[in-house]
């Protein structure tokens, strides 16, 4: 029996560095890099900025702003969030009264699930609870692992549905037992405060950002080079099949089978849900790039293009106006004309 389970999010360390540089203009600029853990996942920052002290004043701020997303509004483990309380307030008839940044937040997922026609949806969590998948990042081995039972399966679903939610004037209603998830739009959500942070240090002249598969791109660098966004090579993960090249701010996330997946006896179950069944998706594809200038729109449309597959993932994507790169089972790559302009292979 072949027993991997993809550890990410368990490492935990702080680098950073800062290096002097200077701008086209002759004008000094530090490079400020930085790795923490945050979410769950690794955050990686590069900033270019006047002086060093500024950079360790900004980067400390977008790290402790993601820590603050995390425990107020996102997490459903920390019963100081918002999602843990609106969960906690499932079936009971008035619900929750929801910020109005979480409101925003909700409206936009709901829209993506009526456009992906419920391949994205944030109502599964009961399905993603049973078959424990936040457990796989930090698990040493698959011994625990099981494949829940199809009864289990459809009742976790029969939960689920978010056209059963009830979202007016910021409260929001759960039916019974429905659990919430935001991991599909933690990591682009966290991209659009961290956004908001660099707009506020004219200080910073560029940066480019990543939280898990999730990555910013903003201002310029001081050689004028352009930002280069490595795309994973699904089946050899460690390395990138190709870049996308990219000038000034955007958005990019990619959905992946290899991200966090268990392996037992040859079969792989990663981690993006198919709603349709609760299993698995199996849609032909292995990863699917978004770029698109909003971090929200840009993990959940990569979560709905990888479960809906790459002729229906093309289209919603073009609806939403964002770019798309599928990379399919057999290794094909394709994308909408628009990604050619940005995307180098290697
Ligand atoms: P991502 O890596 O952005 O594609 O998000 C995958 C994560 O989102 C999983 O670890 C689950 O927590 C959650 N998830 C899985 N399937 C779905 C789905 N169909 N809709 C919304 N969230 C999902
Ligand atoms: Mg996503």
């Amino acid at each position: 029996m072949k027993i991997f389970y993809k550890k990410t999010g368990v490492m935990i360390f702080v680098i950073s560095t800062a290096l002097l540089a200077f701008t086209g203009c002759g004008n000094r600029a530090v490079t400020m890099q930085k790795a923490d853990t945050a979410m769950g996942t690794i955050i990686s920052q590069t900033l270019y900025v006047e002086e060093e002290a500024a950079g360790e004043k900004v980067t400390g701020e977008i790290i402790s702003a993601i820590d603050d997303l995390e425990q107020e509004l996102l997490s459903w483990r920390l019963d100081s969030s918002e999602i843990y309380r609106i969960n906690e307030s499932a079936g009971t008839s008035e619900g929750m009264q929801i910020s109005e940044e979480l409101a925003g937040i909700m409206e936009a997922c709901l829209k993506v699930s009526v456009a992906s026609e419920g391949a994205f949806d944030v109502t599964i969590g009961d399905v993603v609870r049973l078959w424990d998948i936040d457990s796989w990042a930090t698990a040493e081995s698959s011994e625990g692992f099981r494949v829940p039972a199809e009864a289990d399966i459809m009742g976790a679903l029969e939960i689920s549905g978010y056209e059963k939610i009830n979202l007016t004037e910021n409260r929001i209603i759960l039916p019974p037992k429905m659990q919430l998830d935001m991991g599909a739009v933690g990591k682009g959500i966290a991209l659009d405060v961290v956004g908001e942070i660099l707009k506020e240090h004219s200080e910073v002249s560029g940066a480019i950002i990543s939280v898990g598969g999730s990555v910013l791109t903003y201002g310029s660098k001081p050689d004028g080079g352009t930002w280069n966004v490595g795309i994973v090579n699904p089946s050899e993960p460690s390395g990138n099949i190709g870049f996308l090249q990219l000038t000034g701010e955007w958005c990019v996330s990619t959905s992946g089978d290899y991200e966090r997946y268990v392996e037992v006896n040859g079969e792989r179950y990663h981690h993006i849900i198919d709603p349709a069944t609760g299993r698995p998706s199996a849609s032909g594809v292995r990863s699917v790039t978004i770029l698109i200038k909003d971090g929200l729109y840009s993990d959940a449309l990569s979560t709905a293009c990888f479960i809906l597959g790459e002729e229906k993932g093309m289209a919603l994507a073009e609806e939403f106006g964002a770019e798309a790169l599928f990379i399919s089972e057999n290794g094909e790559i394709s994308m909408t004309e628009g990604m050619e302009e940005y995307f180098k292979k290697l």
